[in-house]
C-alpha cells in the first residue's frame, strides 16, 4: 500500500491524545510524503512508541517527520527518565524491561519495542534509540520513501 504518511500520523495522534496524560506535538516541514507501508502495521508501530512515551514520561511528547535522501525518519521524543546506557542494547529484545519495579507500576509485557523493530525491518527499514538518563528518549524509525 502506498500510504499518505502525514495524514496517518496526524490521525493516529488525534485518536490517542484524548486518552493520554501528555500532549503530543507533531512537527514537520514536509507537505506530502508517501511510503510503501502496510497501514495497520505502521499505525501499530506508532502506537507502541507513543504509548511508551506517554507511559514513561509526564511531559509533552514530540513527533518529528523528516526526509533524508531516499528515506523518511520519524522521531518520537520524550523528556522522561531515559534509558540507562547499559540497558540500551537489549531494549528491542522480546520481554526485556529496564526497571522491574517502575515497569510493574506502569504495566506492559516488554513486547512493544520488539514488535516496533520487527515492523520497521519488515518494511526495509530500522529503528534506533538515543537516550540520556534523566533527560529523555528519542526513538527514530527510518523507512524507505516511495518513488511517487
Ligand atoms: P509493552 O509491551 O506494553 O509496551 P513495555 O513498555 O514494558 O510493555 P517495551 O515497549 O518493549 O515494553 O519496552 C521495553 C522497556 O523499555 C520498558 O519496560 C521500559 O523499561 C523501557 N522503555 C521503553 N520506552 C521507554 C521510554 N520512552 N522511556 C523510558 N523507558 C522506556
Amino acid at each position: 500500500e502506498n500510504i499518505d504518511i502525514i495524514s496517518v500520523i496526524k490521525d493516529t495522534i488525534s485518536k490517542l491524545e484524548p486518552v493520554y496524560q501528555n500532549n503530543v506535538e507533531f512537527v514537520t516541514r514536509l507537505e506530502v510524503l508517501y511510503a510503501e507501508v502496510h497501514e495497520q502495521s505502521f499505525i501499530q508501530l506508532l502506537i507502541v512508541l507513543l504509548d511508551n512515551a506517554n507511559k514513561y514520561s509526564s511531559e509533552p511528547i514530540k513527533v518529528r517527520l523528516e526526509e533524508e535522501g531516499d528515506s523518511l525518519k520519524i522521531h518520537v521524543e520524550d523528556k522522561g527518565p531515559g534509558i540507562p546506557l547499559e540497558a540500551q542494547p537489549y531494549i528491542f529484545d522480546r520481554m526485556y524491561r529496564v526497571d522491574k519495579d517502575r515497569s510493574r507500576k506502569t504495566g506492559g509485557t516488554g513486547l512493544g519495542l520488539s514488535i516496533a523493530k520487527r515492523i520497521s525491518e519488515q518494511h526495509g527499514g530500522y529503528i534506533t534509540l538515543k537516550s540520556v538518563e534523566g533527560l529523555g528518549s528519542t526513538f527514530t524509525v527510518v523507512l524507505p520513501k516511495s518513488e511517487v
